[in-house]
């Protein structure tokens, strides 16, 4: 019987790792489930699994599920704040933790369960593309272990090599070809870009999904944070990482071998597979996903990605390449920059400028600490506020 902290319960990750655990009591005990503010999504999922924890890290939202799982006589002790985070994300009767905060809020809480040697069922990019070296680190120095759940970075786990050594070329790989479908707006006119609204931008043509990662599909800035995520994550340069628009989004990635093989996995877009796959890993489990109907599908197509239209992507790259404190800036400029088009304060092809702007405004450091990458996090969000206020 595993035991599990699920970080970010109510939101889409959470609730789909909630669904396979469900459909398999006998494997699972969910021992404790963290959520930011949504007290009556969170006392439905007391109700069900009778965690030993839950955290609200809004303060005001813990003291009311608190009363509504005192009223209901529910076993759930309740906890609250980042503190509260940290402290479920690190109990020593919890041996895997899902990462499945949205956003740099997630930071804390998954580095502390990679402090605290679990198995981390990593969903939350953002922590890793923030504060990746230190991440690793973490992981290495306290043997934890990293599984990714981002269903491309969970396939090419799939295709690699069992326990992969330090570097591609070491593992006779020769490239990672990350597979994106390209978004809603992958052939929109250019011209109509800037007046498409946020319930557009989430409507993503094959995954269901939060609202900050719906919208990071939409500009590919995702296929950004996630070519930063494969280098930490596989130890690969920015040059093994290609992206390929594949816009069917059945081919979750594939990894090209020195020998000319490619490995792909394959899969239904829906993330119960690969939250099953690192759930039961390395065994196998039922995710309750529909299965892939390749007949159905008919047809896989792969074409380059346009570089103009997503200027995102190369963003990311820059920032990488730039090192330091510099992707915790295009981090946290993105997400002011994202949070403002969602309250229709920014168009939508304003999002890159934002995040280029903040990345030039600030002088990049050396990300050797936590205290510099949460600086560097906090005053990017300064930033990016000011070119947003500003903007003519
Ligand atoms: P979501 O918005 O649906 O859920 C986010 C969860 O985080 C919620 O439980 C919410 O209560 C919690 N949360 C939000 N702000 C918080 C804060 N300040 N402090 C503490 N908790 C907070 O998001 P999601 O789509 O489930 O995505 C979660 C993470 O997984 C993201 O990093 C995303 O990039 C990654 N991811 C998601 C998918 C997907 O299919 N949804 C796929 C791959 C990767
Ligand atoms: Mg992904």
């Amino acid at each position: 019987m595993k035991s599990l902290c699920v970080l970010g319960a109510t939101g889409s990750v959470g609730l789909n790792t909630l669904q396979v655990v469900q459909s398999q009591p006998h494997q699972f005990r969910v021992v404790a489930i963290t959520a930011h503010s949504n007290v009556s999504g969170m006392l439905d999922l007391c109700r069900l699994h009778k965690p030993d924890f839950a955290v609200m890290s809004a303060g005001d939202a813990a003291l009311k599920l608190e009363q509504a799982v005192q009223a209901e006589a529910l076993p759930t002790k309740i906890l609250s704040g980042e503190q509260g985070l940290i402290e479920v994300a690190s109990l020593p009767q919890v041996d895997a933790v899902m990462a499945a905060i949205v956003g740099a809020a997630g930071l804390l809480p998954t580095l502390a369960a990679a402090k605290a040697g679990k198995q981390v069922l990593l969903a939350n990019k953002e922590a890793l593309v923030m504060a990746g070296a230190l991440f690793t680190q973490a992981v290495e120095e306290h043997a934890a272990t990293l599984l990714p759940i981002d269903s491309e970075h969970n396939a090419i786990f799939q295709c690699l090599p069992k326990g992969q050594v330090r570097s591609l070329t070491q593992s006779g790989i020769k490239r990672i070809l990350l597979t994106a479908s390209g978004g809603p707006f992958r052939e929109t006119p250019l011209s109509q870009l800037a007046t498409v609204t946020p319930q557009q931008a989430c409507n993503h043509p094959n995954w269901d999904m939060g609202e900050k990662i719906s919208v990071d599909s939409a500009t590919m800035m995702n296929k950004g944070l996630e070519v930063i995520e494969a280098c930490f994550l596989f130890h690969a340069t920015l040059e093994q990482v290609e992206v390929v628009v594949h816009p069917q989004s059945v081919i979750h990635s594939m990894v090209e071998y020195i020998d000319g093989s490619v490995l792909a996995q394959l899969g239904s877009p829906d993330m119960r597979v690969p939250i099953a796959h690192a759930l039961a890993w390395p065994e196998r489990i039922h995710s309750g996903a529909p299965f892939l109907d390749l007949l159905k599908v008919g047809q896989l197509d792969f074409m380059p990605m346009d570089e103009i239209r997503f200027p995102c992507v190369q963003l990311a790259r820059d920032a990488f390449i730039a090192g330091g404190t510099a992707t915790a800036i295009l981090n946290a400029a993105n997400e002011v920059a994202v949070a403002a088009f969602l309250e229709e304060r920014l168009p939508f092809s304003c999002i890159p400028a934002v995040v280029e702007a903040s990345l030039s405004t600030m002088e990049i450091l050396p990300a050797n600490n936590l205290e510099l990458v949460l600086a560097a996090d906090q005053e990017a969000r300064a930033v990016a506020n000011e070119h947003i206020v500003n903007r003519q």
